[in-house]
């Protein structure tokens, strides 16, 4: 199964479809990633607030993958924003990971509260000039947070990784970001199991169309859009289901059809007021 690479706007290349790991408990952490790195992901999405990232850096030791063919996010927490806090926090990072550079930091959310997000990129940029980084990011940011990075710093954040899934899918905050050069990864995929998602019509009829499951319509829908997508489940037959999806395609009534699922339902925090 051969797993599409999006271009990023700094010439790196990230795999689509990888394995997210928010809400994986620091102790099953390595069994979860150990799983599904045999299944056969090779991009992984962690953060530091997750409490997890020892786990994670324990699988990919274990697991004998060449360094070069995985590619490891995790994210900068709120309480690091600044400038030496920063440097601090990647340091942090790369040590419980057991690694020498991350492939993707991210700033987690903007926090406008704190009005650090400026300072703490211009961090980044360094982070990733050190080779810490190879690729550098923003999470939960929306326009007007992008809008201002890059008029302060004139560096384009490779993605902003925001809540995504059918019933919320993001349209302006794409609109304005993909001409830019940044790449939308989709956090909440499958809607966080928040709302019915998988018995929607849309859903189910794909589902019964292709011989699929309602997940991996789902997933094939984020993949068919152009968004990069990181299902978490704890399951190894669900990271085997989910990682399942190239073997079918959505018609263009099938996309259409859920593309009318969008309904501006955030089952996740507001960027904007988020604490
Ligand atoms: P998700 O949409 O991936 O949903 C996970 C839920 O779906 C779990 O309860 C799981 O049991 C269920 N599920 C998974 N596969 C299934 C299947 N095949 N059939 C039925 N149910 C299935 O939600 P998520 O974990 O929040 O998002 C994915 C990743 O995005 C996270 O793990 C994390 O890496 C990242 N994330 C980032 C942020 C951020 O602020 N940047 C916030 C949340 C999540």
């Amino acid at each position: 199964m051969t797993v599409p690479l999006i271009e990023l706007n700094d010439g790196r290349t990230i795999p689509q479809l990888g394995f997210g790991v928010f809400k994986v408990d620091p102790d099953e952490a390595e069994r979860v990633v150990s799983d599904a790195l045999e299944v056969g992901y090779r991009h992984i999405d962690t953060a530091a607030v997750y409490g997890n990232e020892v786990g994670v850096g324990r699988a990919i030791e274990k697991s004998g993958i060449p360094r070069e063919e995985l590619f490891i996010t995790t994210k900068l927490w709120n309480s690091d924003q600044g400038t030496q806090s920063a440097f601090d926090a990647i340091d942090l990072s790369l040590e419980k990971l057991g690694l020498d550079y991350v492939d993707l930091y991210l700033i987690h959310w903007p926090r406008p509260d704190l009005d650090r997000y400026v300072e703490t990129w211009l961090a980044m940029e360094q982070i990733r000039d050190d080779g810490k980084s190879r690729s550098i990011g923003v999470s939960n940011f929306h326009r007007p947070h992008l809008e201002r990075i890059i008029a302060e710093s004139g560096t384009v954040p490779a993605v902003d990784q925001v809540e995504l899934h059918p019933a919320f899918q993001q349209r302006e905050l794409r609109a304005f970001a993909e001409p830019l050069g940044i790449r939308t990864e989709a956090w909440g995929p499958l809607g966080q199991g928040k709302y019915d998602l998988f018995s929607e019509q849309a859903v189910q009829d794909a589902a019964d169309a292709h011989g699929v499951t309602p997940a991996q319509v789902v997933i094939r829908w984020h993949l068919q859009r152009g968004i990069i997508v990181f299902p978490k489940t704890t399951s190894r037959d669900r990271m085997a289901t989910n990682f399942a999806v190239f073997g079918f395609e959505l018609s263009d009534a099938e996309l259409a059809a859920i593309d009318a699922l969008d309904r501006g339902l955030r089952v996740g925090s507001d960027p904007d007021t988020a604490t």
